[in-house]
């Protein structure tokens, strides 16, 4: 009987767990970038019956801001981030998300836009 079946299968196996080996600080890398582009847990959510009735949008892109768009600066620099109504001090705030007087407990994007928007005084 020859040694090189299994050689070349232990060879194989080898190549298979190294394969794999290598993939796995792929696969922690591709999850970590995942978790960071989540929205937090008390984000607002798309269906909350306030953002529906506002029309609010974490993407301000996406919203009806050009259709809707309220005075006080060109529909496409109005966001979250220079309406009076923002609260950038609210509990769980990052720098991507903050509080809003409208949305109570809750957190919105700065890149988003609701029908309520005013540019902030100053
Ligand atoms: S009121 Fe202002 S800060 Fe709040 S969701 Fe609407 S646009 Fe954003």
């Amino acid at each position: 009987m020859s040694d090189k079946p299994i050689c070349k299968s232990r060879r194989d196996a080898v190549k298979v767990m190294l394969g794999t080996a290598a993939a796995i600080p792929v696969i922690n890398l591709v999850g970590v970038g995942t978790a960071r582009a989540q929205a937090p847990a008390n984000a607002v959510a798309a269906d909350d019956p306030t953002a529906v009735a506002l029309k609010y949008h974490a993407d301000a892109t996406q919203s009806d801001r050009v259709a809707a768009a309220r005075p006080g600066l060109p529909p496409e620099e109005q966001h979250c981030a220079n309406c009076q109504f923002m609260l950038p001090d609210a509990a769980g705030a990052t720098d991507e998300w903050k509080g809003c007087q409208l949305f109570p407990g809750k957190l919105i994007n700065v890149n988003g836009w609701c029908a309520s928007w005013t540019l902030r005084a100053g």
